[in-house]
């Protein structure tokens, strides 16, 4: 016998981690020395290991990040 309140419990869970994973909050490849912006499956992102963080999209724009010509980054 499950508690309603649990139910409720789980349900808010549910709605709390889809609201993380929510497109809205894209995350991409941000090279720190260069400014470049790439997606997280670019080619120069899987190499960009030191100089790279990966962050919001709109946090790299903000930071003057400018799109990768390979990936294009959106
Ligand atoms: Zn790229």
């Amino acid at each position: 016998m499950i508690k309603k309140t649990s139910v409720l419990l789980l349900i808010s869970m549910i709605l709390f981690f889809t609201n993380v994973s929510c497109a809205c909050a894209q995350m991409v490849m941000y090279n720190t020395k260069t400014g470049k912006i790439h997606s997280l499956n670019c080619k120069w992102a899987k190499k960009c290991t030191v100089n790279c963080v990966k962050i919001d999209k709109k946090e790299a724009l903000k930071r003057g990040g400018v799109p990768c010509k390979v990936c294009g980054s959106i």
